[in-house]
């Protein structure tokens, strides 16, 4: 017999040496589930479904970036949470992609179990699917709970990581100008 999500969590709790029987924890594998398929709900999306047809024609074949779009994802390796920013730029084609959708990849990735360095290049791909742009750039800023809460306790290091794909790559002058203008170079 397989166990439902609710269940596996009673029997963490029991793991853990609780009683789920007390008062206080009476609902928290229901919460706890709910809570968890929430923060994973992005298993259940496609890029197709959130691009759904916003692509518009456009002649700017200017760097379009997307500063600051705050960033709330789990760790596969804890599944405890990594919380930060990320900012995106792309060098757009004939093609631009309707702002908020980027954010709304952004999210759809980070709602899947994840490390750092693949969320940032799932991202910077599924751009690069989407606009064939001309480059695509993903910086992600993050600070994670899996080394703040335990381990080593580095309350204060937050992972930087990049991807750079086409003119970003190729070209320092188009790679300085997206990083000077998310302020991450002087
Ligand atoms: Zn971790």
């Amino acid at each position: 017999m397989t166990l439902s999500l609710p269940q596996h969590y009673r029997e963490i709790l029991v793991g853990l040496g609780e009683n789920p029987d007390r008062e206080g924890l009476l609902d928290t594998p229901q919460r706890a589930a709910k809570a968890m398929q929430y923060l994973c709900h992005g298993y259940e999306q496609s890029i197709e479904e959130i691009v759904n047809g916003a692509l518009f024609a456009s002649d700017n074949d200017e760097m379009v970036i997307v500063k600051d779009i705050e960033l709330y994802s789990l760790c596969e390796h804890h599944l405890l949470p990594f919380i930060g920013k990320a900012h995106v730029a792309y060098i757009p084609t004939g093609k631009v992609l309707g702002l908020s959708k980027i954010a709304r990849l952004v999210d759809m990735f980070a709602r899947r179990l994840q490390i750092q360095e693949n969320l940032t290049r799932q991202i910077a791909d599924a751009i690069q699917e989407v606009t064939n742009a001309a480059g695509v750039a993903v910086v992600i800023e993050a600070k994670h709970m899996c080394m703040m809460m335990r381990g080593v306790e580095k309350q204060n290091s937050t992972m930087n990581t990049s991807v750079m794909l086409g003119a970003f790559r190729e070209s320092n002058t188009t790679r300085m100008e997206f990083l000077q203008l998310i302020g991450r170079s002087k």
